[in-house]
Formats: structure tokens, C-alpha cells, sequence
């Protein structure tokens, strides 16, 4: 499966906890960049047997005014032609939503939209930096569902400074009242560098302890599978389906899970195709006089080693609740599993961080909190 990916990186103000390649730009710069990401995009598509999923995320890709969001949606149309992808998904900011972009999402194709809501606790969303008040990420929801959306991702974060296991109970309720398809819920990493580091630094604000977090992502999953949706991934909840309709997995991001190739356009965007890795530069100026001047913006570029393929490979893979078998990891990088990782292996199973039942290789639940000590050893 092949996925394409378009980074926009614009933001109408970053958020204290938030250290990704995004940030407020002049709108004529806004222009600009649309009119890079065309010209990119002309030497990628049509391609041969189309793109299977579309992601344009960021950033914010509706901090796009209506004029370059329509402009984008004609150029992922250029790029995919007459084939229609299994999911196309756009990231939306509740506080840059109005009912004009969500017409124009719909008619440029988008089926899917993931709401950055977070929180709806105002406390949080006032710590967080988050540009929407709770009431918003509501009407946002809705907006979306009036216009006919019927796959929609929420994204929250929990374990922010001074948050209460009630508080998260709250945010929690709220969701499984609007009812999803999908809800994305990550503990916060305080990133070096961020406003919200600097204020635990500082001591303005204590940072969350592990303890807490751990029972709020436990609440998380009790929550939400009892309410029926599938956790397939560690931060990954979907709506089980029924006899006639899937699970309302996110295709795009299994892609990722799974190893699978893409390609990223735009500033800082990764692309992964043919054992190949490559990102674009990271300036948005630079991107810009790049393209215009008829080059390419790659600035990074890498083969990857297949040993490197095969560690890649289990630690996505393990991402994902099932995990993967023995077979299929030999299937696919052409090493033995146990042979590779036997002692590690034998490690986490013994701290009840790994299973191996019937050749296939899982995350236990305590292993899914605990799961970048698991990644570490096998990279
Ligand atoms: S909206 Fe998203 S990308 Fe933009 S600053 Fe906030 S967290 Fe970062």
C-alpha cells in the first residue's frame, strides 16, 4: 500500500506544549507555499496504482484560508487522478473551522476529518496554549457531522500539568457522549525547548507523575473499550464495525505501522519508498525558493540498511495491539525473529512487558505504557 502525505505548517499560534515544524507565517507566504506544493506535486502523480490513503496534515491545514485550501484540494486531485483513495484525511483545528472550509473539504474529497480537540477541560486548553475554548471543539464536531462527515477522529492528550484523574474522566465522558469514529489519546511528552518545559523547570507548573498517567491511560482503555471501540494501536482507538462495515481504523497510519512506503510533500515532509528515506528541508523559505527555482528541497537522504529495515519493521509493527507473528516478520525483512531478538525477547517477557503466544510477538498491556523502554532495545 502507498500513502501520500502533504505537510502544511502553518498555525495561528503554537501551542505551549508543541515542538513540531509548524508555526504562524504572513498570509502571502501562506500563498506561496501552495503554490510550492503544486509544483512539487507535478512531478509526483499521476502515479502508477495510486495512492491508497491521503493525509494532509501539519500544522494546521485549515489555518488555510478558503481560496488555498481549495487550491490544495486540486492538487491532491491532480496527484491521485481518477483513483479515489480507501481514506482521505485532513487535519482541522476547531478554532479555524468554519462551515465554508468543511463545504469545500467535502466537495474536494476529504472523508475524514481528525479534530485536534485535546481537551475540554478550559483549564487544560488554557495550559496547553490551544488557540479553541471546549464549546468550539463541540460545535467543530458537529459542524462536521451536519456536513455529512461519518469518520471522524478526535485527538486528546492527557497527563498535562496539574490534570486530576476526574478531570480526564470528564474529557473522557464527553467524547463517548459526541460518539467518534475514532479517538487518538496520547500521554504529553514535555519536549525540551517548549513554553510547558519551561514552566516545570521553573517550578510554575508541576509536571504529572508517571503513576497518575498510567491510571489515566488505564481509564482511557476501560473507557473506551467498554463503550466499543477496538484499541488496535497503543495510543489507537476505532469504532468496531459490524457485519457489513469495518473496524474505523485509520488506513493511513497502519500504513506506517506496517513499514509501508509513502510519500511526503511539502516543508520537512518524509518520504519512505524502495528502502529509501528522504525528508525535505525544513525552512519553509528555503522550501519555498527551492521549488520555485525549479529544484528539488530534499536535504536529507538515506538507504536503509536491511538489518535497520528489520528493527524498524518490529517496532512499528509492535505499535499495533497485534502485534506481529513470527512468520510474517520473516516474510517481510527475511530474518528470523528469535534469532535477531531472542534475548531481548526472553527479557521483556520476563517483565511482563512482551508476550509471545502462538508465534506471535505483542506488547502485554503494562508493556504498552511501558513501550518506548521496550523500543529502545530493539533500534
Ligand atoms: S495546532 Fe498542532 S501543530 Fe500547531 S502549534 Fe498546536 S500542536 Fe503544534
Amino acid at each position: 500500500m502507498t500513502s501520500l502525505y502533504v505537510h502544511i505548517p502553518f498555525c495561528v499560534r503554537k501551542c505551549h506544549y508543541c515542538d513540531f515544524n509548524s508555526g504562524p507565517h504572513p498570509r502571502a507566504l501562506m500563498d506561496r507555499y501552495v503554490q510550492a506544493l503544486c509544483k512539487e506535486s507535478e512531478r509526483a502523480g499521476p502515479i502508477t496504482g495510486g495512492f491508497q490513503t491521503v493525509y494532509i496534515g501539519g500544522g494546521t491545514p485549515t489555518a488555510l484560508n478558503e481560496g488555498q485550501l481549495e487550491r490544495l484540494f486540486n492538487l491532491v486531485r491532480d496527484i491521485i487522478g481518477s483513483n479515489h483513495p480507501k481514506e482521505y484525511t485532513i487535519e482541522a483545528n476547531p478554532g479555524t473551522l468554519s462551515p465554508e472550509k468543511v463545504r469545500l473539504m467535502k466537495a474536494g474529497g476529504i472523508d475524514r476529518v481528525s479534530l485536534g480537540v485535546q481537551s475540554f477541560s478550559e483549564r487544560g486548553l488554557e495550559l496547553l496554549g490551544r488557540i479553541h475554548r471546549s464549546l468550539e471543539a463541540e460545535e467543530g464536531f458537529y459542524m462536521l457531522r451536519e456536513a455529512g462527515f461519518s469518520n471522524i477522529n478526535l485527538d486528546l492528550i492527557f497527563g498535562w500539568p496539574g490534570q486530576t484523574l476526574e478531570e480526564w474522566g470528564q474529557d473522557l465522558q464527553k467524547v463517548l457522549r459526541l460518539g467518534p469514529e475514532h479517538v487518538s489519546a496520547y500521554c504529553l511528552t514535555i519536549e525540551k525547548g517548549t513554553p510547558i518545559s519551561k514552566d516545570v523547570r521553573t517550578g510554575r507548573l508541576t509536571g504529572s507523575d508517571e503513576d497518575l498517567q498510567h491510571k489515566m491511560f488505564k481509564k482511557a482503555l476501560a473507557s473506551f473499550t467498554g463503550a466499543g471501540y477496538k484499541h488496535y494501536e497503543i495510543s489507537n482507538f476505532a469504532l468496531k464495525g459490524g457485519r457489513a462495515t469495518p473496524d474505523r481504523v485509520c488506513l493511513h497510519n497502519i500504513n506506517y505501522w506496517n513499514n509501508g512506503p509513502y510519500l511526503g510533500l511539502g516543508v520537512g515532509a518524509f518520504s519512505y519508498v524502495n528502502g529509501r528515506r528522504y525528508s525535505n528541508v525544513k525552512d519553509v523559505q528555503k522550501y519555498i525558493e527551492k521549488i520555485t527555482s525549479g529544484k528539488r528541497a530534499v536535504s536529507f537522504t538515506e538507504t536503509l540498511p536491511s538489518r535497520r529495515r528489520a528493527a524498524e519493521t518490529l517496532v512499528m509493527a509492535l505499535r499495533m495491539r497485534s502485534g506481529i507473528a513470527e512468520g510474517e516478520f520473516h516474510r517481510r525483512t527475511g530474518y528470523s525473529l528469535m534469532e535477531l531478538y531472542g534475548p531481548s525477547i526472553e527479557k521483556f517477557r520476563r517483565l511482563g512487558l512482551l508476550s509471545l503466544t502462538g508465534g506471535r510477538l505483542r506488547l502485554t498491556q503494562k508493556g504498552l505504557f511501558l513501550a518506548n523502554q521496550v523500543m529502545v532495545e530493539f533500534v
